[in-house]
Parts: C-alpha cells; structure tokens; sequence
C-alpha cells in the first residue's frame, strides 16, 4: 500500500523526549526532570487561572493585547513589538516557519536545546552544528558556519542543558558577524535567573536591530509551565511575518490571565529566584564535595558529570535515583551521556535529591 508521504525531512526528526514525570515503585516522587520553578506558580496566578474558567466558553483576546500592554511596561518595550505564543516552543517554530524552508540551513550550538533541531527539520531545512567550548556557545564556531543558505542562528542564552552562557558582547559580535538577513534567535529562557553583570538579555540588541528576535517564557521563573506561555520581542519586520503565520487564538485565556497575574507578582519571583540561587549554590557544593565535576549554571539547575567507571556512571545514577523515586533528566540525545541535569527544587525535594546522589556515590 503507498503511504502518504510526509515532507522532507519529517522522517529524520528523533521525537522529544519530555522529562520523566512517573517511576513505578516508590510512593512518593521528586520530579526534577523539566527546569519547573521550585516553588510552583504565583498563588495570584492560581486565582486568575480559576477565576477564568467560567468563561472557558469564550475565544481568548486573539491579540493577548492587554498581556503585551503589561510586558511592554514591565520590560519598557513597545507592545507592538511583542509576540506572544503558547509556550516560547511555538514561537521558535513561528521563526522557522516564517524565515526557513527547503533547502535552507540553521545554526545552533553542540548541546542547545532540541526543538531548534526539530523545527529546523519540520519544515525541510537542514540543521548546521556548531561546535562550543567548555559546553559554552563559541560565536567564532557559529560564524564559521555561515553560507549563504544560512537563515536562522539559534542561541540560548543562558542554554539548557548546560547552563552556560555567553556575554553581552559576545551576543553583539555575533549579530555584527552576522549577514542582516540572518535572524538571530536570543532564546533567553532562564533570563531571570542570571546574576552575571556582562549578561544581557536579547532585548536591547532586538530593538536595536531589524533582525534579532529575543524570547522569554512563563514556564520556567513564572511557574507557569502548565499554561504554554511564551513571548518575543523584535523588530515589526520579524513580528509581522509571525502574526501572519500564528493560529488566531494561539494563547489561551488561562494563559493570558494568569501570566498578567504572574507579573505583578514580584515578591513570588524574587523569592523564587533567591530559594533557587541558593539550592543551586549548596547543591553545587555538595556534588562537588562527592567528587563530581559540576560547572556553574546560570539557569535553574545543575549539570554534574559522571565518571566513565561501572558502578558510578550517569546511567546508573540515573537508575539508582528512579529506584529511589528522584526523576531527574538524561541528557544523551544533547550529546551528553555522561551528565544528568538536575532542576533545582524546594527545600524538601532538594534534601532529599542530594542525599540519594549522596548515597548513590558512597555505596561501594
Ligand atoms: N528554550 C529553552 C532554552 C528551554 O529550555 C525551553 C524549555 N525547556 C524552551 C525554550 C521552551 O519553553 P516553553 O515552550 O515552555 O516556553
């Protein structure tokens, strides 16, 4: 029987694989697998969130109008040049569909995060590797691959799952090494979880620029995973071929009511940022303190490798942890099969993800 046939390209894709959320076992379960926010949502945004359901009957603002209006006073930036998305996933995608197509190429880094692979693939562009150093972003390595099929270059900055970012200066080299019809990605996740002072988030380089797009979630600071809220900044060119191209509705009402409520929440996010600053420090120092090597990170977890010696590698921490009901992630299909990423938690689920990695190193 002929089957249909899918696009170029769509065969090759390797599906993502989402953190674990279940192990069979233990009762109780530490789901580290996914860089949720430690401490869950805004309680303010819990009562958005149900206050809105009544009217779960009505289309959501196709425009998300009043939460660009509120972005764009909280951050100082034009509304008009916000996008916003059901999670910063879809807006990724909206890039790739509007700027990419056969024939085409995309850069990203060694270990970047997986969707800009598979929406590059998606929609038949081929995906061009650039090598980083120290599992850090190497504008030198980005620029190298450059050809003129070059559309799209993707940086996560700071970059799940390795943590790692780059400076300001080193983002603004890249975009001046850049052709001007090359869209550069600043995909800023984990944005507010930096302290580095020469970080800088994409946004000034998106309003200074025609061709620079800079994307923020809800999903991680915001606790808001659940929702699908992302947005972009950049300039009316980029934002007028994503309006073109995005379903009418594409955010939900929830999305929208809870992600107003979020941002007016600042004491939840500055309190999420010092709980998870200082789990990351004490968690950096503990796994160190068992012989791991572990880099700093500047998003909401931590990268510790694992020694290539039976009995102590990243697998077999991995299965200990799950035994014990710690899901925490595999990160083999970044290219990196010797290092488990672990996402901060709360102060229980931390005790408890430090002293089963604990047990797993000293068992003999
Ligand atoms: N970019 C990066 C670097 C991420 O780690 C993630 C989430 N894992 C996303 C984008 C997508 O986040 P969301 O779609 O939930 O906004």
């Amino acid at each position: 029987m002929a089957l249909p046939q899918p696009r170029p390209g769509i065969m090759d894709i390797a599906i993502y694989e989402p953190g674990k959320s279940q192990v069979k076992g233990p009762a109780r379960v530490v789901k580290l697998s996914s860089n949720e926010a430690a401490l869950g949502p805004s309680p303010k945004a819990v009562a958005a969130l149900a206050a809105s359901l009544g009217e779960s009957h009505r289309y959501p603002a196709g425009d998300s109008g009043e939460l660009r209006a509120a972005l764009g006073a909280a951050h100082t930036l034009d509304p008009a040049r916000i996008v916003c998305g059901a999670g910063s996933d879809e807006l990724l995608g909206l890039v790739m569909r509007g700027f990419a197509g056969v024939g085409d190429e995309i850069i990203h880094t060694a270990h970047g995060f997986a969707m800009y692979n598979i929406y590059a693939k998606s929609v038949g562009a081929t995906p061009v590797i650039a090598p980083e150093k120290n599992l850090t972003t190497d504008v030198d390595a980005i620029l190298a691959r450059v050809t003129p099929k070059t559309r799209i270059v993707f940086v996560a900055n700071p970059n799940n799952p390795t943590g790692t970012y780059i400076p300001g200066a080193e983002v603004r080299r890249l975009r001046a090494g850049l052709r001007e019809d090359i869209v550069l990605v600043c995909d800023d996740a984990y944005a507010e979880y930096v302290e580095a002072p020469d970080y800088e988030s994409g946004f000034a380089l998106a309003g200074e620029t025609e061709n620079t797009i800079a994307l923020r979630t809800f999903s991680k600071i915001y606790g808001l995973a659940s929702v699908r809220l992302g947005w972009g900044f950049a300039s009316a060119h980029i934002i007028g071929v994503m309006e073109r191209i995005r379903s009418p509705f594409n955010v939900s009402r929830p999305a929208q009511v809870a992600g107003l409520a979020a941002l007016a929440d600042k004491d939840h996010m500055a309190l999420t940022k010092a709980h998870t600053k200082k789990w990351r420090d004490i968690a950096l120092q503990r796994l160190r303190g068992l012989g791991l090597k572990v880099g700093d990170s500047h998003g909401n977890f931590l990268l510790p490798e694992f020694p290539m010696v039976p009995g102590k590698t990243a697998a077999e921490c991995d299965a200990f942890l799950q035994e014990h009901g710690v899901i925490i992630r595999r990160v083999d299909s970044y290219g990196l099969p010797n290092y488990l990423r672990i996402t901060i938690g709360d102060d229980e689920e931390m005790a408890i993800v430090l002293d089963t990695l604990a047990a797993f190193m000293e068992r003999t």
